[in-house]
């Protein structure tokens, strides 16, 4: 059995565009993918916390129709540590979780672990069990839905003032102890934070190498976001911030780091290619599959 279960590409269609989606998921197996990433973030499959089922099946015909597996993302707004909204936060996750398992995706990328300013240590670490309890309580759901909850590694950004770093993260990962909640890897938000904390990037990767189950390949520059710079292609230009580019077109090692990474079985791994790279998908893909090769089976 491979250790990496299949490479793919995250969907960038706008929600309610469900022509749009079958034409994306299309054009994915076609450029060789074997998964698609859903961006339920992008789509109506929930309202108010609860499933909206008129929208989840419009988007079920259309993801039946093609030869991929599915992994799935969740809100970028969702934070278990954001304590004034904290049951709201779980019962959308509940119901993403639900939307996840009726469209076959296997993972549920997470986000979460923001806070806006410095804490005491003590008010930290209860903010941190509080997204422990979170993911806790949410995981038998995600076991009985097929789905295993993937707690992102988030890159240090002007929206994102103070987050866990990949320590800290795996720390959270560990405290939840349970099989259907892992670590996602993002490796250009790995990067960036590295760059910030002044770690050994290879180091980081290793501490959440025992918990990951899913990965987010792309390529930047691991450089923060400091430079006044007007629009993506200036981004591009100054190799700042957070670019999800195809691989080779940043400086990440991933020929020196991918061989030493130790990963569970049946890893997914997804080429999260910003959309306006897009045209770039078909090369993204082959390189991104001669990547995962890399690392040790
Ligand atoms: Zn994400």
């Amino acid at each position: 059995m491979a250790i990496i279960l299949g490479v793919g590409l995250s969907t960038e269609s706008a929600a309610g565009d469900i022509a749009g989606l079958d034409a994306e998921l299309g054009r994915f197996a076609e450029a060789g993918c074997d998964i698609a990433e859903l961006s339920l973030q992008n789509m109506f499959v929930v309202a108010g916390g609860r499933l909206n089922l008129p929208e989840l099946r419009a988007i079920e015909a259309v993801t039946r129709r093609h030869p991929l597996r599915y992994t799935a993302h969740g809100p970028l707004g969702t934070n278990f540590m954001d304590e004034a909204h904290i049951e709201l936060h779980r019962a959308v996750c509940r119901a993403m979780i639900e939307a996840a398992g009726a469209l076959g995706a296997i993972r549920l990328v997470i986000h979460g672990g923001v806070w806006s300013a410095p804490l005491a240590d003590a008010e930290l670490a209860r903010l941190k069990r509080l997204e422990v309890e979170s993911l806790a309580g949410l995981a038998d759901h995600a076991a009985r839905h097929g789905v295993t909850l993937a707690l992102e590694n988030l890159p240090p950004l002007p929206s994102i003032p103070h987050t866990h770093d990949a320590f800290a993260l795996a720390a959270q990962v560990a405290a939840v102890n349970h099989p259907a909640v892992g670590a996602t890897l993002d490796i250009g938000h790995a990067y960036m934070m590295a760059t910030l904390r002044q770690q050994d990037l290879g180091e980081t990767l290793a501490a959440m190498a025992p918990h990951i189950v899913h990965i987010h390949l792309q390529d930047q520059f691991g450089r923060l976001d400091t430079v006044r710079t007007w629009g993506k292609a200036e981004k591009l230009a100054y190799g700042t911030g957070d670019i999800h580019a195809p691989p080779g077109w940043g400086d990440t090692p991933f020929d020196t780091l991918l061989p030493a990474l130790a990963l569970k079985r049946d890893t997914t791994m997804i080429m999260e290619l910003a959309g306006h790279f897009m045209h770039h998908a078909a090369d993204a893909v082959a390189e991104t599959k001669r990547l995962a090769g890399l690392i040790p089976v």
